[in-house]
């Protein structure tokens, strides 16, 4: 099966594995783990940061990254499909009280005036009053949108001025800096928190980071014991995080020319289904609407040819590529789907 459902699939490599059952380790809860410890640095001195914590999942990166920035009865302000409110199940709500508002945008794609729109701090005693702003880049639902550093800069402008906080939601900050060119500093310096994930595009089994000051990771750090994710000898975790930063950031630029390779095999024989040009990193977004056939019989057909992508609404197919698929296999997805996607408007 070639697996384009997500490039969260990715299964970790003999050599990542030989890094990971070689890793120097220790009980974490007492800060004793040596591999987790030079990861939680590295990463931090990658972005900027004071501080870093490791987390099992990008959702708790986040979480506690944003429970450091708003009270509960406070508000987030984010893109209407951003992950934050889209794909962690309330969490925010749930666990720490904040209430959240959003704004649209078309491909995720970020627009200072959008957010500077809608942000309403120091509300009174009526209105709930906003205090943080979260980014996602790049934009998972929006089809891999890198968000344009001048837009982000003009936002932390009018933000600071504002008192507002900024989350980052930067699971795919990687593909963002190698589509994009931007350094890793520079989209740290505008935000006040940063999650990052190691188990996407950079192929590791577990883990993401949490970075922010010094305090603020002290007391996620205490969160996510709370939360349950104290975890002892997670060294074996972090060494695949070690390697996948040594050897998989610079790869990511072989996903993007993938990805746009499949777009422009779809474009050829039906132009509106997608925009190449669009295609600025791993995500393919096919918008199959006008077409008698829905996105996810296309996907069954597509599944009977050994090829898996994912639905996401009725009309909706996503591909996503990722170090485990190969040029070869992108050619034999090329020789298939622009094929199926023909004929279903034909149907
Ligand atoms: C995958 C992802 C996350 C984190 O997901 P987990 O499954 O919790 O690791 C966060 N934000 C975005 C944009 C993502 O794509």
């Amino acid at each position: 099966m070639i697996d384009l459902r997500s490039d969260t699939v990715t299964k970790p490599s003999a050599e990542m594995r030989a890094a990971m059952a070689s890793a120097e380790v220790g009980d974490d809860v007492y800060g004793d783990d040596p591999t987790a410890n030079s990861l939680e640095e590295r990463v931090a001195a990658l972005f900027g940061f004071e501080a870093a914590l490791f987390t099992p999942t990008g959702s708790l990166a986040n979480q506690l990254a944003i429970r450091q920035l708003v009270k509960p009865g406070e508000e987030l302000i984010t893109e209407t499909f951003s992950h934050i409110v889209r794909a962690e199940l309330g969490a925010g709500a749930a666990f720490s009280g904040i209430t959240t508002r959003t704004w649209e945008a078309p491909l995720g794609a970020l627009k200072s005036a959008d957010p500077l729109r809608i942000a309403r701090p120091d509300s009174g005693p009526y209105q709930v009053s906003t205090t943080a702003i979260a980014v996602e880049n790049t934009h998972n639902f929006g089809g891999g949108t890198v968000q344009p550093i001048d837009e982000i800069k003009a936002l932390r402008a009018a933000s600071l001025k504002m008192g507002l906080t900024m989350h980052l939601d930067g699971a795919r900050i990687w593909n963002a800096h190698i589509a994009s060119g931007v350094s890793f500093l520079e989209y740290g310096r505008h935000f006040d928190t940063v999650s990052v994930c190691l188990s996407k595009g950079l192929g590791a089994p577990v883990g993401s980071i949490m970075l922010a000051n010094k305090a603020r990771v002290a007391s996620a750090r205490i969160w996510r014991k709370r939360y349950g994710a104290g975890m002892r000898q997670i060294g074996m975790l972090a060494a695949a995080g070690h390697f996948a930063l040594d050897h998989n950031i610079k790869r990511l630029a072989i996903d993007h020319n993938h990805a746009r390779s499949l777009a422009s095999a779809v474009h050829a024989v039906a132009p509106r289904v997608v925009d190449p040009a669009l295609v600025e990193t791993n995500i393919v977004i096919l918008d199959l609407a006008g077409c008698a056939i829905s996105a996810a019989e296309i996907n069954v057909e597509l599944k009977n040819a050994g090829i898996l992508a994912s639905t996401v609404g009725p009309t909706i197919l996503r591909l996503v590529t990722h170090l485990d698929v190969s040029s070869d296999e992108i050619a034999k997805v090329n020789s298939v789907l622009p094929e199926l996607v023909e004929r279903a408007f034909k149907a």
